[in-house]
């Protein structure tokens, strides 16, 4: 279509949680966009130097990014993601990524386009693409229409994701729960070594975000009624659903996360008799470290298992 502009979409943060929704959204309506490479340590590099400093690391990973596609396409996509309504809130920095990168690449010349996922004001899912549809030039039946498509094919990926870690939990082997943000373990440079030296020392890996989001902030509801953050209560609540079901439980956090440094501290308490790695990975992190403490965490479970004298 004629004066729609390429879209460039960063391959991070909530790429991670909602990309799928994202491409199809524009993909329905005819609009091309372009993703950037998956994340390096280039990009991680490029990232914190621009960034603040007191950004978490997932952040400044999101700011290389945003950088890798300056001048690459017309209008850079970060949406504002700030509430489902006022029990389901996102973390701030979401908020304001649209804002800060505006301002951080504010003499490049690149242009930036968000729609607001804001229910506390009017402006829930449906309406903000709608609106945004409407933005980049289509009518709102149309722009409807691509988000409900989009919602669907969203809502079939998460569907076929938890059966497939259903299936996987009944296999027999040393089962190790990993905790944490989609876009931190699946980013390839941050928590995906992780998984696949997990998975490379025969270790069947389970992830927190590939379990029903509703059962698991019911879950966390009920052990803490005041933690508002969405995607931690998805955490915490796929925790205390499967802690008793697997042999260990690794808990991977971005520093300096605000909301993990909290709900870390409440699983370490309330976990009992299973094995619990917390790993906090910064700009310095190299794989090197992490593997050894690893590899010490699934000898200890071994160890409980009878496997290892
Ligand atoms: S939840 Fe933590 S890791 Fe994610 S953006 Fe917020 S501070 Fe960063």
């Amino acid at each position: 279509m004629s004066g729609i502009p390429v879209i460039g979409i960063p391959r991070a943060m909530l790429y991670y949680r909602y990309g799928l929704l994202w491409e199809r959204f524009f993909e329905t309506l005819g609009v091309s966009t372009i993703l950037s490479s998956p994340g390096n340590r280039e990009i991680l590099d490029t990232g914190a130097a621009r960034a603040p400093d007191e950004g978490c690391l997932a952040v400044k990973m999101f700011m290389g990014h945003v950088e890798s596609l300056i001048g690459r396409c017309e209008r850079i996509f970060i949406p504002r993601y700030s509430n489902y309504g006022t029990t389901a809130l996102f973390c701030t920095r979401y908020e304001a990524l649209y804002d800060g990168a505006r301002n951080i690449f504010r003499t490049s010349g690149q242009r930036f386009i968000t729609c607001n996922i804001d229910a506390q004001n009017g402006s829930p899912e449906p309406k903000a693409f709608e609106r945004f549809g409407v933005e980049l030039g289509f009518s709102p039946k149309e722009s409807h229409r691509a988000w409900k498509e989009a919602s669907r094919a969203l809502e079939q990926q998460k569907k076929a994701e938890e059966q497939a870690q259903k299936e996987m939990i009944r296999n027999p082997g040393i089962k190790v729960l990993v905790a944490g943000h989609s876009y931190v373990l699946s980013d390839p440079y941050l928590g995906k070594p992780i998984l696949d030296y997990l998975i490379s020392s025969e270790a069947i890996c389970l992830r927190t975000d590939a379990l029903e989001e509703e059962t698991s902030r019911r879950a966390c509801a009920q052990f803490s009624p005041t933690c508002r953050w969405i995607v931690s209560e998805e955490v915490v609540g796929a925790v205390l659903l499967w802690k008793d079901r697997v042999d260990g439980i690794v808990l991977v956090s971005a520093f300096p996360c605000g909301p993990d440094s909290m709900t870390n501290e409440l699983l370490i308490r309330r976990i009992r008799g299973v094995p619990v790695l917390t790993l906090n990975l910064d700009t310095q992190s190299g794989m090197a470290g992490v593997e050894t403490r690893l590899e010490s965490f699934l000898d200890i479970i071994r160890f409980q298992r009878g496997e290892m004298v």
